[in-house]
């Protein structure tokens, strides 16, 4: 018999039948077992510990990230103590489990910040000796050989960085919600994805059939002959619609009476902006430049950003590519960076608040962008502001840097824009002051919605509450139109509203400038504009601004 479940919110379109692979993180605990020979122990540790140096050589050849790794394992210091480990009488495991330890404890009490972030290195190279002890893979994904639907608990960016994408028609995993970072993901690389799926993990096996309609959110787990049937002819359907829709590629996103719109890409990482510029892109309305760090080992260096970010400015050529700088915290951590505790992270040490205190971070990551300035139309983007002093300060750390490129006759552009996010009730109410201090706006609705109703946009329990459409949101958005419009600075949104197919007619009547989504959404609201008169949308606009519940802006939406 098929199973079936459902989920209500749905982060990506598309349909899907494959078969389910189902991704368990490998268990690299030590196994407590007593030895019987000191030199067994020994030569196992030896085989183990070369493997991981060809391994991570392999690794170093593609990426410098891996040269801190390539260090700790060659490094005399970590063999000597796990041998001196084993010769007191622990297990390889325990010693090796042991050592990194305390060879992590030493890197991490350093004063020095780079230093410091070696802790998470020697720990990865810990984890990969013991991946070898144990004989198990490291990298989850690494033995899918043909076409799956990945069942997983939860998917991180570093994951999806070493997902083969030939091979992966979709997913679905137990945790996160439509605007987590998993969902985000899925949209950027145009997958059918379900999220948030309760009992997931414990409903399929390995190669059971899924058949999925993501835009839906319906799962069933080994259909039967007629439900099969019924989701093949959905997947034909689905690929009609995205031929159809494809055609509009070519065309600039343009009302019926000649208002034209922006249309832009989110995206994380050059990955992203590679798929991305191939759909005719307007440029890129957000790179998430926290991917750039949580997808590594370390904070990501002002070379290694550099390289990042003119990529994306040559590979956009001449097209906008705005880069929001770092937006960390909330629910977005490093892998090597400790966060200290916080009763509400939502409301704690984040994003434009972290990159003021941790000043050489930021000043690495602005001189990158400036650098990058140089080869194409890169624009700056600080996220989170609650108050013009935090610009006046990133402006001014901003200064010191073109000043020290300057003394060193680094070209850059003079001119760079400076923007910020709306994502906060303090910048909405005050939008109109912002706006003499910045070039652009985007609207953030996936935090402004949740600080707006006072609803954590991660919360189940209270996700029927998180509503874009809800009448304070929406009021939100117009005063910040008008605001930016007033001050003629350009309004973009690069929250997930600007995807919502429903959202378009109403955005547009407001005189949204520019909308930012993941590139695979980007001609269903195109269709959108295409087929409205700028005068309709406004009219519409309109009459759903004058409604004051969800319920009546929902019930206008369906007529
Ligand atoms: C937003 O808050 O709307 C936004 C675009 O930023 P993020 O989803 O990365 O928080
Ligand atoms: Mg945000």
């Amino acid at each position: 018999m098929s199973k079936k479940l459902f989920v209500e919110k749905t982060s990506s379109k598309g349909i899907v039948i494959g078969k389910a692979y189902v991704i368990e993180k490998a268990d690299l605990t030590p196994e407590n077992y007593s030895i019987s020979n000191k030199e067994d122990e020994t030569s196992k540790f030896e085989v183990a510990l070369n493997q991981a140096k060809e391994e991570i050589a392999q690794l170093a050849k593609g990426s410098e990230i891996f040269g801190g790794h390539q260090m700790i394992v060659e490094d005399i210091t970590l063999y000597d103590n796990v041998i001196g480990k084993i010769n007191d009488g622990q297990n390889v495991q325990i010693a090796l489990s042991n050592a990194i330890e305390e060879i992590s404890a030493i890197f991490a009490m350093m004063e020095d910040e780079y230093m410091k972030e070696r802790a998470a290195d020697v720990k990865d190279v810990g984890a990969r000796i013991m991946s070898k002890l144990k004989g198990v893979s490291i990298n989850p994904f690494e033995n899918i050989k043909e076409e799956v639907v990945l069942i997983a608990e939860d998917l991180t960016p570093s994951d999806t960085a070493l997902i083969d994408l030939n091979l992966v028609k979709g997913f679905i995993t137990e945790l996160g919600g439509v605007t987590s970072h998993v969902s985000i993901i899925a949209r950027n690389l145009g997958l059918p994805a379900l999220v948030g799926v309760n009992g997931i993990m414990s409903t399929v096996k390995n190669n059971d059939i899924i058949a999925m309609d993501a835009s839906k959110g319906n799962i069933i787990v080994n259909p039967e002959a007629n439900e099969l049937e019924e989701y093949k002819a959905l997947e034909e359907q689905f690929k009609k619609d995205e031929e159809m829709l494809k055609k509009l590629e070519d065309l600039k996103a343009v009302t019926t009476d000649g208002r034209e719109v922006q249309l832009c890409a989110n995206v994380g990482n050059i990955l992203d902006i590679e798929m991305a510029v191939k759909h005719n892109i307007d440029g890129i309305g957000l790179f998430r430049s926290e991917c750039v760090y949580m997808e590594n080992t370390h904070f990501p260096t002002e070379d290694e950003q550099f390289e990042i970010y003119k990529k994306a400015a040559v590979l956009c050529d001449g097209k906008e590519v705005t880069i929001r700088t770092l937006d960390i915290g909330g629910d977005k951590s490093l892998p090597y960076y400790k966060f200290d505790f916080e009763e509400n992270p939502f409301l704690g040490w984040r994003a434009i608040r972290i990159s003021l205190e941790l000043k050489d971070v930021f000043k690495a990551q602005l001189k990158a962008i400036l650098r990058a300035s140089a080869f194409g139309y890169i624009r700056i983007m600080y996220p989170m502001i609650i108050s013009i002093e935090e610009i006046v300060e990133a402006n001014k750390v901003l200064e010191e840097c073109k000043q020290e490129l300057r003394d060193a006759n680094i070209k850059f552009d003079e001119d760079i824009e400076v923007g910020m996010m709306i994502e906060t009730p303090a910048s909405v109410i005050l939008a109109e002051e912002f706006a003499k201090y910045v070039d652009f706006f985007s609207i953030g609705t996936n935090d402004l919605t949740q600080y707006m109703l006072v609803v954590d946009r991660g919360n189940k329990r209270i996700s029927n509450m998180y509503n874009s459409f809800h009448p304070v949101v929406l009021q939100s958005i117009k005063k910040v139109i008008e605001a930016g419009h007033k001050e003629n600075i350009k309004v973009g949104m690069c929250g997930e509203f600007a995807s919502d197919a429903r959202a378009a007619k109403i955005l547009l009547g407001l005189g949204l400038d520019e909308f930012s989504m993941s590139a695979s959404e980007i001609n269903n609201v195109k269709k959108q504009i295409l087929e409205t008169s700028f005068e309709d949308a406004k009219n519409y606009a309109n009459q759903v601004l004058a409604k004051t519940t969800v319920e009546s802006v929902m019930d206008f939406l369906q007529k």
